[in-house]
């Protein structure tokens, strides 16, 4: 099974808004640009929303048939361990294999040494097509490298051997993800963190390294732009390189996570893609649930007061809410409204001050954020939330679809 160049990773938390998101792609496919859906949902989300894969694949084939889609789909265990991928193992056909907690312990000595002698080649200056200056490698920078990132490598194919062994081979396309952890890869590290997947005879697709920068859920990228497109480059040349020294997939690409609205790097990625003719995997998820609760607000009515009541509820259990994903947010407390003022609030301003334009005096990152992981709030408000996602289907579509290709394909694929 073989992912395509372009892929989006899209999020559905409440199974509703596969068919919007489709159509979004579908606008690109209509202009030449095939971008492969890739419908995906963590352990944590199935477990807060009391959901399970099953519904994904259901909702996710369902939007293909009806659409007449003709390019390959899937569906993503996201974020699975040993712990958590028996789970998912009917229903998907591409699984992340998140092993950043693993970085830093260290892998047996033997292991090590035989790492270090398997590299050794690379010592001296080492050139890399598409990268100016040569980098300068020691068995002991490789040895660091390894007692770094090797232990979680083997995890990885810890975890491969048990997919493998259940789906069989060559069923499923493999991402494997270190981005949830504190301090980037380098292209440099990225080179043996490869060389290590490769020894693990994992045959990955996609990987997502942490990158410079703060990627947080649902606003634009915070960091230095510039740095952030040399280490994207750098990279692209890095996998072009190790895809012919290590034999990994042709396709392998990167893997850009918490991957929606980051407006301020999508021409940066752009132009890198074009530049070295790569391809990419774009991961959103959170930022479908939100474009529900524009909808809803834009709506009025019973669509208005849900928005709201999902904003207070969220508000009053702040901690609780935010505390899963402390790495993934920066929210100013002292910037959110007070609920009673939102109250008074009308569709368009709700809508505004929670759409991410940043060309509108109205928008609120602190809010958008607080609402990104509010989602166990709806959840909990069960049919009625559900029965107002029907009744407004329209006019949420609406903001899915334009948030889907106005917003990302638009800035990044074309
Ligand atoms: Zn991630």
């Amino acid at each position: 099974m073989e992912l395509g160049k372009y892929s989006m990773g899209i999020g559905d938390r409440f199974s509703h808004q596969a068919k919007a998101q489709l159509s979004g792609i579908k606008k690109a496919e209509a202009e030449g640009i095939v971008i492969i859906p890739v419908w995906n949902k963590s352990f944590r989300e199935h477990q807060i929303i009391k959901s399970n894969p099953d519904e994904t694949r259901a909702q996710a084939d369902e939007a293909v048939a009806s659409l007449n889609w003709g390019h390959g789909h899937f569906v993503d265990a996201d974020h699975v361990g040993l712990k958590t991928i028996d789970h998912f193992l009917n229903s998907c056909d591409f699984f992340t294999l998140d092993v950043a907690d693993f970085i830093g312990k260290k892998a047996e000595d033997k292991n090590l040494n035989e790492f270090v002698e398997n590299n050794k080649k690379f010592c001296g200056s080492l050139n890399i097509p598409g990268i100016e200056k040569p980098f300068e490698i020691t068995q002991d920078i490789i040895k660091t490298i390894a007692e770094k990132f090797l232990f979680a490598i083997e995890e990885a194919g810890r975890i491969y051997r048990r997919l493998a062994e259940a789906k069989g081979n060559g069923n499923f396309v493999v991402e494997v993800s270190m981005d949830e952890t504190d301090y980037p890869q380098s292209p440099i590290e990225l080179l043996f963190i490869l060389s290590a997947i490769a020894k693990e005879n994992i045959p990955a697709q996609t990987i997502a390294p942490k990158f410079s920068g703060r990627f947080n859920k649902g606003v634009d990228y915070v960091g230095t732009v510039e740095d952030f497109e040399k280490e994207f480059e750098q990279d692209i040349a890095v996998i072009k390189f190790a895809v012919e020294k290590f034999a990994l997939p042709k396709n392998l690409k990167l893997s850009v996570h918490s991957g929606s609205d980051k407006f301020a790097i999508y021409g940066s990625i752009n132009r890198a893609l074009k530049k070295h003719n790569a391809g990419v995997h774009l991961k959103t998820a959170g930022t479908t649930w939100l474009e529900e609760l524009i909808g809803l607000a834009s709506a009025g009515g019973e669509g208005l007061q849900i928005a709201k009541e999902v904003y207070r509820k969220a508000y009053n259990r702040y901690d609780e809410l935010c505390g899963p994903y402390k790495t993934v947010i920066d929210i100013d407390t002292k910037k959110l409204p007070d609920p009673d003022e939102v109250d008074k609030w009308n569709e368009e301003k709700y809508a505004s001050v929670l759409r991410h334009d940043q060309s509108n005096a109205n928008y609120n990152p602190n809010f958008r954020q607080l609402l990104h992981v509010g989602y166990k709030v709806a959840a909990e408000m069960g049919e009625r939330y559900l029965n107002a996602l029907s009744k407004y289907e329209e006019t949420i579509a609406k903001n899915v679809i334009e948030n889907v290709f106005d917003r990302h394909i638009k800035k990044i694929f074309y």
